[in-house]
């Protein structure tokens, strides 16, 4: 019989409410036993390394989560991690850079709505993240919700509210589930290999800053103390203003030549960047320097990011390490 490990952190599903608003108090184990399907699957060992809001997540908590795993992964078939969902995307993506190539599924689940909930979907999200877990055909990080899963480098929450939580953005699903049916899609490439590459360090100097219509550029300097990348989410399809008194191009060259790293992405959520179409891009698409988002998502870039820069400082390197794919992370 397989073994799966299962990593409680908190969230919604292992939340209930005590008039001071819903806060995680249910232990992995507690919550397992609440989906009596789930009997006779496989067998379930719990680890709880912290039950918590996941808005309180940190960097240093997606380390623990993958040195967890590191430990684990000789025992076990592979890993369920129930979280909350409002970080879910980016803990499944640091964790697809901390745990690279693994052969092992390793399945993040939560629910929009507290396991007690007479209408919760915790129950049908964790049942189905076993079984998904426990499938041959699986491996490498995902987010199993909502009746599908998605790539560990592609979830993104895209509603506060419904069941159906989260969308794979710039990539197929990477399959539907139906009961204990997995329906898997037509020739989506998988990594395997027998050995993960495991990862111990991020470098958390990263921030996300969303243009907006009159944004002033000096925003740079005031980042400068505790940032050493940016990730910019332009306009459209890489629009980057510049115009008589709010240059932004004198801002980004200087934040450059600082030995600091730009990572240019957009914030429209699907398709993704071309640096080349227009003029207000086209300064920054060859610049050394600069790192194209690509069509990755926002929460892998910033998983990426601190993964490269925990890696290298040495821009050519840097360059290297953030193009090259992991986890299907990006097409382009
Ligand atoms: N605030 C919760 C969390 O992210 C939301 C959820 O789990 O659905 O922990």
């Amino acid at each position: 019989m397989k073994r799966i490990l299962i990593i409680a952190t908190g969230g919604t599903i292992a939340s209930t409410a005590d008039g001071r608003g819903l806060s995680p108090t249910l232990t992995g184990r507690e919550l397992a036993e609440q989906v009596p399907l789930i009997d006779g699957l496989c067998e379930l060992d719990f680890v709880q390394p912290m039950n918590i809001d996941s808005t309180n997540m940190m960097p240093s908590d997606w380390l623990e989560m993958a040195s967890i795993i590191r430990e684990g992964y000789a025992s076990y078939d592979g890993f369920v991690i129930l979280h909350g969902t409002d970080t879910m995307a980016y803990t499944a993506a640091a964790l697809s850079y901390l745990v690279q190539g693994s052969a092992k599924p390793i399945v993040l689940t939560g629910s929009q709505q507290p396991m007690a909930n007479p209408f919760t979907d915790a129950k049908l999200n964790l049942y189905q993240s076993l079984v998904y877990a426990l499938d041959d055909a699986s491996s490498d990080v995902s987010v199993v919700f909502g009746g599908k899963a998605i790539c560990g480098t592609h979830a993104h929450k895209q509603r506060t509210m419904s069941a159906n939580a989260f969308t794979s953005i710039n990539f197929p699903d990477l399959a539907m589930l139906r009961g204990d049916r997995i329906i898997r899609g037509v020739g989506l490439p998988m990594a395997r290999t027998s050995e993960p590459a495991f990862f111990d360090a991020l470098d958390e100097r990263v921030c996300v800053l969303k243009l907006t219509p009159g944004l002033s550029p000096a925003i740079f300097e005031t980042l400068k103390p505790a940032y050493d990348a940016v990730i910019l989410e332009t306009f459209g399809i890489g629009g980057i203003p510049e115009r008589e008194g709010a240059s932004y191009e004198h801002a980004i060259f200087d934040w450059i030549d600082s030995g600091r790293t730009v990572v240019i992405t957009t914030q429209v959520p699907e398709e993704g960047l071309d640096l080349g179409i227009y003029e207000v891009g086209r300064a920054y698409a060859e610049h050394p320097g600069i790192l194209r988002g690509g069509d990755m998502t926002t929460e892998a870039l910033v998983a990426k990011t601190m993964w490269a820069l925990a890696q290298t400082r040495d821009p050519d390197e840097l360059a290297r390490l953030f193009m090259a794919p992991v986890n299907h992370d990006r097409t382009n």
